[in-house]
C-alpha cells in the first residue's frame, strides 16, 4: 500500500536516489535537565540510559563509533547520517562541539548529520556552526517539544515551554537549520484536544520533520513510579494508530515524517508491550488513513506558510 504520508525514506529517495540511514553515537552529553542546571530529575520519562544507544559505547570517541559502523555494516549503495541522539547534544561549549561534530565525515558516503538537543540549548553561536556545517551536506537539527501544552510541560517535568520551543524554531530556521520535532502522544493528562493542538502548533512554524513518538515506560524512570503506583494509564494501541492518524491529517503536507512510533529496547521496557510491534504499528497507522480516505495534511487547518518564514 501506497504511504499516505510524506516518509523520510520518500524525502531521501527524492533527493539522493538511494537509502539514507541513521548511524546512532553517543558523545557522552549529559542535560541540564538531569545534571543539576535545570533540575536533577530530569523529564519524567527520560531514560538514564539515553536513548537509542543500544550497541554503542560512551566510552569510545565518536569518530571510532562511525568507523566501527563503516567497518561492520555499512554498505556501498547507501548513504548516512550520524545521528548525535542520547542526552542533550549541544550541551557543550563551542569549541568541543565544532571538534566533535565536524570529526564524523570520515567517508563520502556520510552525507550529514542529526542532532539531537531541547531548545532551551542553542544560541547564536551554536546555530552558525551547525549553519556553516549544513553547507552543502544533510543536516538535522531534532527538537524536543513533546506537547504544546504548557501544563503537561510542567507536570513531565520538561523545564522549558512552548515559546521556547517556538523561539529555538524559528532561529534555527532564519539560519537555514532544518529543525525536526519530537512529540509524544499519551503523556499523563493529555486528551485528544491537547494533540490537536500540538499538531496545530507544529505546522504553524517553520518545521520542516517530525518525530511522533507513544508513551512507554522504561525502566528506572520516574513515569515508572507513577505507572506501577496506577497513578497514570497508558494509550492503547488502537487509541495510538487512531490519535497519530488523526495528527498526521492536520500536519502540514511538506512536513516530512521521520518516525511514526517511539522505540526501546527490550530489556529496558516495562510497558507497552506493544512497543515492540514496530512495523506492525507503524503500516497500521497508514492503513487508518487508507480507510479513512485520507492522508497527511488533509486536515491542515493553516496557511500553508508557517509563521517566522519570511
Ligand atoms: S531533555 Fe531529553 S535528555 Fe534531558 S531529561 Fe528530558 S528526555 Fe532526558
Amino acid at each position: 500500500m501506497n504511504k499516505r504520508y510524506y516518509s523520510l525514506n520518500t524525502y531521501f529517495k527524492g533527493i539522493y536516489g538511494r537509502r539514507v540511514r541513521k548511524i546512532c553515537i553517543d558523545a557522552g552529553f549529559t542535560c541540564p535537565n538531569r545534571d543539576g542546571k535545570l533540575s536533577q530529575k530530569g523529564c519524567i520519562f527520560c531514560d538514564e540510559k539515553g536513548s537509542g544507544a543500544d550497541d554503542i559505547s560512551r566510552k569510545l570517541p565518536v569518530w571510532e563509533q562511525v568507523n566501527k559502523y563503516l567497518e561492520t555494516k555499512a554498505r556501498d549503495n547507501e548513504y548516512y547520517l550520524v545521528y548525535f541522539q542520547p542526552f542533550t547534544n549541544t550541551y557543550a561549549n563551542i569549541k568541543i562541539l565544532e571538534t566533535l561534530y565536524k570529526s564524523v565525515f570520515l567517508d563520502k558516503r556520510i552525507i550529514g548529520l542529526s542532532i539531537g538537543t531541547r531548545p532551551d540549548c542553542l544560541d547564536e553561536d551554536k546555530l552558525m556552526l551547525i549553519a556553516e556545517i549544513s553547507g552543502g551536506r544533510e543536516v538535522w537539527l531534532e527538537l524536543g517539544l513533546q506537547s504544546s501544552n504548557d501544563r503537561t510541560l510542567k507536570r513531565v517535568n520538561r523545564g522549558h515551554n512552548k515559546e521556547d520551543f517556538e523561539k529555538a524554531v524559528v532561529a534555527s530556521n532564519k539560519a537555514g537549520i532544518k529543525v525536526c520535532a519530537h512529540i509524544i502522544l499519551g503523556l499523563p493528562g493529555e486528551t485528544p484536544a491537547d494533540y490537536a493542538n500540538t499538531a496545530d502548533f507544529i505546522s504553524s512554524l517553520p518545521v520542516k520533520g517530525l518525530k511522533i513518538h507513544h508513551l512507554y515506560i522504561a525502566k528506572n524512570t520516574e513515569i515508572e513510579r507513577l505507572y506501577t503506583g496506577k497513578e497514570i494509564s497508558l494509550i492503547s494501541k488502537d487509541t495510538y494508530i487512531q490519535e497519530a492518524a488523526s495528527f498526521l491529517e492536520r500536519t502540514r503536507p511538506d512536513i516530512v515524517i521521520h518516525r511514526l512510533m517511539g522505540d526501546c529496547r527490550k530489556e529496558r521496557l516495562v510497558a507497552p508491550e506493544w512497543t515492540l510491534q514496530k512495523s506492525e504499528i507503524v503500516r497500521d497507522i497508514n492503513k487508518e488513513l487508507a480507510a479513512r480516505n485520507s492522508w497527511q495534511g488533509k486536515k491542515t487547518r493553516m496557511a500553508i506558510v508557517p509563521r517566522g518564514t519570511i
